[in-house]
């Protein structure tokens, strides 16, 4: 098998199809790009672009794109004229004013490179007129032009865009994948993984399949609010499972934040810890979003009854309605506390 798409994380059945439509002269003139933020897609769309111009694209030999001629250094190094961005600007939503940039240039052929390639940002955000005033071009666009459209999700976008766009998307990757990726691009993350193994791996875990979340995460700022949430949902469910240790429960709620918009995320975020146990009970292989090591989640879920969870999903839902209503911060979380019966 050719090596192909070696830069793009995970995704190996995108990958191997992509290598395919590439050798055989199959790429579609257009394709949606689905999936989260940070999980590759523009990664994916410059990849995309350096193997349909790439001088070795038909060597079997070299991988594809290959990443050292001119025209993959040009375009992988962001300096290619013929790959062109298109995004919202400043503006709220995409509108039909960018579309016309795009059909008034479509027709000049590229530069240097064998394709032209768009890469349209947040395509989701494409007005109503604005994807109607595309649908032409898009359908039959130049032979020399591809449209990438990146979008979290595909849904908002017209049918009629949709027929015309094969989606390809991008999937979680795992945490051994982000691991691998950050111990070879990141010298702060090998750092990390040395000096404090802990803290990596919850870096892992929360960077929830996504590289440029993991990326992000690097950063000690960004990471410390999100590995504290963690930390907050552990010990709310532990102290769950010592049933009634009143000290530990008032230490417990001191330690939320008294923001309200911060405390939210962090009930937010033991919302999430808890629907991973209640998938541990019904099923062994649903991925799970807050444990990386699903072991841990198991034998916490062992310690709760499938209603048990239910209910603490129920109280801590409430409380996060309650508090997104404006309710008192103290007496809510009190009150949080004695339904879930730690105080
Ligand atoms: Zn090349």
């Amino acid at each position: 098998m050719r090596e192909a798409f070696e830069r793009i994380v995970g995704n190996r059945r995108l990958r191997e199809r992509l290598c395919d439509d590439v050798q055989n002269g199959r790429v579609s003139h257009a394709y949606i790009l689905e999936g989260p933020a940070g999980s590759g897609k523009h990664t994916l769309a410059y990849q995309l672009a350096a193997a349909l111009s790439c001088e070795h694209r038909h060597s079997l030999s070299h991988p594809l794109p290959c990443g050292t001629c001119p025209s993959c250094k040009k375009i992988l190094g962001g300096h290619s004229t013929d790959v062109i961005v298109k995004n919202r600007g400043e503006k709220a939503t995409f509108g039909v004013d960018v579309i016309r940039e795009i059909k008034q240039d479509v027709y000049v052929a590229p530069n240097e490179s064998a394709a032209k390639v768009y890469v349209i940002e947040e395509a989701d955000l494409m007005t109503v007129p604005a994807q109607n005033a595309f649908l032409l071009t898009l359908e039959e666009p130049p032979a020399y032009v591809l449209f990438l459209l990146l979008c979290e999700s595909a849904e908002p976008l017209l049918e009629t865009v949709r027929s015309r766009a094969p989606v390809l998307r991008t999937e979680p990757i795992t945490t051994d994948d982000i691991d691998r990726y950050l111990v070879r691009e990141s010298a702060e993350a090998v750092t990390l993984r040395a000096q404090d193994p802990t803290e990596y791996t919850e870096l892992l875990a929360a960077a929830n399949g996504s590289i440029g979340r993991a990326l992000t995460l690097l950063d000690a700022k960004e990471r410390k609010p999100i590995l504290t949430r963690r930390s907050l949902a552990r010990t709310f469910l532990q102290l769950c499972t010592e049933r009634k240790n009143s000290l530990a429960a008032v230490r417990f709620l001191n330690s939320m934040s008294p923001k309200r918009e911060e405390l939210c995320r962090q009930l937010s975020t033991l919302l999430i810890c808890l629907r991973d146990l209640l998938l541990c009970k019904q099923t062994e292989s649903a991925p799970l979003c807050f444990f990386a090591d699903r072991e841990e989640a198991v034998s916490l879920a062992y310690e709760f009854t499938t209603p048990e969870l239910l209910g603490l999903c129920d109280t801590v839902q409430d409380t996060l309605n309650r508090l997104y209503a404006n309710a008192n911060i103290n007496l809510t979380l009190t009150s949080l506390a004695v339904r879930a019966n730690l105080l």
